[in-house]
């Protein structure tokens, strides 16, 4: 099986290809065999058939002959002369009386080798019907008779005629046949296999085209195949429809969500504000009222950055989010990026620097966003005690920033999954911090729209590492 799978590795039994292949080799091939059959019948018909009919009509003739002559002459004299008739022919005849004893024989035995005549005058039973039998690599085809005359059985009439040449030649026909019809079948295998292949082509393009298109690309996906049969050409056409009507509701979609998350924005930063003036001015508020104020600020707060997240993705989506593109270096942002996380957190955060510095062309403010993200992951997701660290290498011409932690780690089977929209890992824990699962995609939108790219490795337990690889500017001291 193994082997088979080696030969063939990408035969999917279950493809139309391969369905469609064995379908019509299969008919072509029962086509093939039906011909080859009936012709081997009627060659068998045309070279054999003849001598037996022949074979049977001297069986039924002879007793008559003998019948006529007894009436002439004496019965022996009538048997000289009627087995006398065959002396120049192929066919072989004999008389066994009643004690089995061949009584006369045909006088053309000459032509067989004394072994096939020995072998043949042994036989003391034959069918009625002729029948076909191989003695000594040599066909005949064998009748025998009971032979009464006047109404007397006197013993048994054999009649055997040589058919080896048609017999050779039969077979010979019958062999030329099935190795042509097996040639013919391979060959019409081949050539379906081939066509198949060149006519599904269209259809394997359309999947390839189709299977590119990305949310992104939904306005400007058109799919169009030169040479394509009608059908194919059809689908293509109905498959242009559907991604306009896609790329319709992606965008109103899309625009929605831009709508609402700045209608919600503007009110909910004003509430935030008061609420904030608010908790500042508090004189006379009883425990229970702040408490209230502050969960309602700090909700308002997470929604306000909800709303700011969606914003930046509809944005990017659209291609409106702005980059201030210039030459940062990483090693002061890093930097200043610690600082400002460890503000808001009493966690200890290791900076591990490369001594000279690395410069890349960025929007500073963005990836001051993108490390926070990362950092405030790291610190959602790992255990007060345990440390976080910040790595900046330099590798050939790429800058590389590692934000490591000790934390609870991500399942393997979640890896690939955690940079999109709204996916989070945990639902349980990951809201009881406070998280929405967006603010790994803004930063990976974010880095992939500065050139770079973002990847994680993560061992459950153990903690994860999330790196960023940007091209690093050439410049670099
Ligand atoms: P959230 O707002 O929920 O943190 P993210 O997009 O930042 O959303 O992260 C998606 C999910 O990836 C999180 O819900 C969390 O389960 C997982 N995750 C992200 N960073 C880490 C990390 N450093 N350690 C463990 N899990 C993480």
């Amino acid at each position: 099986m193994n082997q088979i799978r080696k030969i063939w590795p990408k035969i999917d039994l279950f493809s139309l290809r391969v369905r469609l292949t064995i379908g019509i080799a299969a008919v072509s091939a029962l086509g093939l065999s039906s011909f080859a059959i009936w012709t081997s019948w009627k060659m068998q018909q045309m070279l054999i058939d003849g001598h037996k009919d022949k074979t049977a009509q001297i069986a039924n003739r002879l007793p008559r002959d003998l019948q006529l002559y007894s009436q002439v002459m004496s019965p022996e004299a009538g048997l000289e002369k009627a087995i006398g008739d065959f002396k120049n022919t192929n066919t072989f005849v004999w008389i066994r009386n009643s004690e089995n004893k061949i009584v006369i024989k045909s006088t053309n035995w000459n032509q067989l080798s004394d072994s096939i005549e020995t072998e043949l005058m042994s036989l003391t039973e034959m069918s009625n019907k002729p029948e076909i039998g191989k003695i000594n690599h040599r066909y005949f085809v064998l009748c025998g008779r009971y032979l009464q005359i006047q109404g007397k059985t006197i013993g048994k009439l054999f009649v055997v005629q040589d058919v080896t040449y048609e017999q050779m030649m039969f077979l010979a026909m019958v062999q030329s046949l099935a190795i042509g019809s097996i040639l013919t079948i391979i060959v019409i295998s081949v050539a379906i296999a081939f066509y198949i292949k060149r006519a599904l082509q269209p259809l394997l393009q359309l999947s390839q085209m189709t299977e590119v298109i990305s949310a992104a690309d939904l306005p400007e996906a058109k799919i169009y195949i030169e040479k394509a049969p009608t059908e194919v050409k059809e689908l293509a056409q109905t498959f242009n429809m559907m991604l306009s009507r896609l790329s319709q509701s992606w965008e109103q979609e899309r625009q929605f969500v831009s709508n609402v998350s700045h209608e919600l924005r503007t009110p909910l930063t004003i509430v935030h504000g008061y609420l904030q003036s608010v908790l500042r001015r508090q004189n006379n508020l009883t425990p229970t009222q702040q408490e209230a104020l502050e969960t309602a600020a700090s909700e308002a707060e997470r929604t306000i950055r909800l709303l700011q997240d969606l914003l930046d993705l509809a944005r990017a989506d659209s291609g409106y989010l702005q980059f201030t593109m210039k030459t940062c270096v990483l090693n002061d942002l890093i930097v200043e990026v610690v600082s400002m996380a460890q503000k808001y957190s009493d966690r200890i955060i290791m900076i591990d620097l490369i001594a000279k510095s690395v410069e890349v062309r960025a929007d500073y403010s963005r990836l001051q966003q993108v490390l926070l993200n990362l950092i405030d992951n790291a610190v959602k997701y790992s255990d007060a005690d345990t440390a976080i660290t910040i790595k900046l290498i330099q590798q050939n011409e790429e800058a590389i920033i590692q934000v490591c932690d000790h934390g609870y780690g991500i399942p393997l089977q979640h890896q690939s999954r955690i940079f999109e929209r709204f996916y989070r890992v945990d639902e349980a824990r990951t809201t009881s911090k406070g998280g929405c699962g967006l603010g790994l995609s803004i930063v990976k939108t974010i880095v992939e729209s500065m050139g770079g790219g973002v990847t994680v490795r993560s061992k459950l337990g153990e903690g994860s590492t999330f790196t960023i690889n940007l091209p690093a500017s050439l410049n670099c001291s």
